[in-house]
């Protein structure tokens, strides 16, 4: 090997030139760099293998546990990556994987993705950080307007104001939802009088000073489970996160939840957020914003929107108003390594009113001082990567123009492939896509007549037999590999809420056709012919035939 990717041996002149030299033009490092720079898509089809996920067997190449000794060459480890790493991973970028929310990434994220590595900026201080900080709160600004609506004072004002903050960056959806319900939960037993405040006094004296016995977090079954993640953080209790009853179209039950806050009234327990889901992880359902921004209101509490998936329809002028009301949420989060393509470990959370997220500052003397501009003041997290820099390259190069395009082509063709669904007779659409997400399922037309004519112990012997078979096919159509599709349990109105598996279809791919769409279900039909699954199939054809008896 004579290329300068040699820098084995452990000596100083070494560990100089690993953070100096750049690769030479002929090393495994440079060739795969070009190989991603030209052709991305092109590179990964090539070198990501498209067979079983066996983990147990992936595992083995990931057993020692011992940190070698001596230093490798970076070609050596290149390769290590390329044949061990690369190759048995996810491809997540394919058209034809519609079972997953990691989104395709526009080529240029690959180069911009460098650039900000290469500067490694560090946005807990402006010290590490300079144009990074301006930067990221352009970008809290831009999203806060393409919600909020505000006018040109209101931005002129507190775009850059040191103590008010529009929202705050995090690495993704989770964080989001748990800054919002943190900064919702310090205002609400928030300080007074003699009392300091719940942050600073913590859950229990809260409590006794408010006079209540609890606190809770409101949300339609279909919360997400980052909500309970935030209770349990925040000391409130998982238990606390109310599920409230949702209706057929998967949207929460505003009699129910009125009942509940009752409820919970008698109980003594104080709501202190409300939780409206603009796309519901598995079914990317809308709950009613609006009306719940109205009830949030007369109850005086915090609305959050978590907007982690769908938030994004707010680009388009064709479905923007599905998400009616969401100008009214306290906070909203969105998640940038979703719906705006941005890579993964990006997510945002923005506040209506800029001085909601000092109930969560604080400060040190070293570090994010009072009075600085510093953002780590205002997040969860300390150090944090200039992410901020793709999510403001990305609402730029693409533009709302752009991105209200990829918002509707994915709803189109969500609404597409439920047609496709309905006109197969061998398929049955189980939730309509409202945004782009669909569920469904491989029910052969015999068994369907059974559904509408059998007894409802028939459906019940009948949906057990399918939820196997569901998941059989789902299981095997990912180790084929050719396309992915995911699975999840749902317990719709359809099937008299009994427990059934269904696949789950994400179409946020913009390079996913209708064709690749027909063959992921040609692939299921041809599965569901398979000789392992000859003796469900059995069951259900003895099913049927019992069922005319
Ligand atoms: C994805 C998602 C989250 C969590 O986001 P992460 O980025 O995975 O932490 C929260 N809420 C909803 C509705 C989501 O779809």
């Amino acid at each position: 090997m004579s290329d300068s990717s040699k820098h084995a041996r452990a000596s100083m002149a070494n560990l100089y030139r690993i953070f100096t030299i750049p690769e030479a033009p002929d090393s495994v490092l440079r060739k795969i760099d070009e190989g991603i720079s030209e052709n991305m898509i092109g590179f990964l089809q090539k070198h990501i293998v498209a067979e079983e996920t066996d983990l147990v067997k992936i595992e083995k190449d990931f057993s020692s546990t011992l940190i070698p000794e001596e230093p490798k060459f970076v070609s050596e480890q290149t390769e290590f990556l390329m044949e061990k790493v690369v190759a048995q991973s996810v491809h997540t970028s394919s058209p034809s994987f519609i079972g997953h929310m990691t989104s395709a990434l526009p080529y240029f994220m690959i180069p911009l993705s460098k650039i900000m590595i290469a500067l490694n900026q560090n946005l807990v201080k402006t010290e590490t950080s300079k144009v990074f900080t301006p930067l990221e709160r352009q970008v809290l600004g831009m999203l806060h307007r393409l919600i909020y609506d505000q006018n040109e004072g209101f931005y002129e004002r507190w775009l850059h104001d040191s103590h008010q903050h529009l929202g705050a960056f995090c690495s993704g959806g989770t964080v989001a939802n748990i800054t919002a319900l943190w900064a919702a939960r310090n205002k609400a037993f928030g300080p007074e009088g003699e009392f300091g405040g719940i942050a600073k006094e913590g859950v229990f004296s809260a409590y006794r000073h408010y006079g209540c016995e609890g606190a809770a977090i409101l949300v339609s079954q279909r919360g997400h489970y980052s909500l309970s993640k935030s209770a349990d953080l925040l000391g409130i209790g998982r238990e606390q996160v109310i599920a409230i009853d949702t209706d057929q179209n998967n949207k929460i039950k505003l009699d129910s939840l009125r009942n509940k806050l009752v409820e919970l009234k008698t109980r003594n327990i104080r709501p202190f957020a409300l939780i409206g889901i603009a796309g519901t992880t598995e079914t990317g359902n809308i709950d009613p914003l609006d009306a719940l921004a109205d009830i949030a209101e007369s109850e005086g509490i915090h609305f959050h929107v978590d907007g982690a998936w769908g938030g994004p329809a707010v680009f388009s002028n064709t479905h923007r108003h599905m998400l009616k009301g969401i100008e009214r949420a306290d906070s909203v989060t969105i998640d940038a390594h979703k719906q705006l393509y941005v890579p993964m470990g990006v997510g945002l959370v923005l506040f209506r009113d800029p001085d909601t997220l000092t109930s969560i500052e604080h400060h040190a003397q070293y570090i994010i001082r009072r009075d600085s501009k510093d953002l780590g003041s205002n997040t969860l997290e300390g150090s944090r990567p200039g992410m901020a820099m793709l999510v403001h390259s990305a609402l730029n190069i693409i533009g709302r123009g752009g991105y209200e395009l990829l918002i509707n082509q994915g709803i189109e063709k969500a609404q597409r492939f439920a047609e496709m669904i309905c006109e197969s007779e061998d398929f049955e659409l189980v939730t309509e896509p409202e945004l782009n997400i669909l569920t469904y399922r491989w029910v052969p037309a015999s068994v369907q007549k059974l559904f509408k004519n059998g007894t409802f112990q028939d459906q019940v012997n009948a949906n057990e037999v399918l939820n196997k078979i569901t998941r059989f096919i789902q299981k095997t159509q990912r180790e084929h590999g050719l396309a992915f599709v995911s699975r999840t349990q749902l317990n719709p109105p359809l099937h008299n809420h009994q427990s059934i598996t269904v696949f789950r279809v994400v179409l946020a791919n913009p390079l996913t056709t209708v064709e690749v769409l027909r063959s992921v279900l040609d692939e299921q039909r041809q599965i569901s012919n398979d000789s392992l699954l000859e003796k469900r199939i059995g069951e259900l054809d003895d099913l049927v035939a019992h069922s005319y008896v």
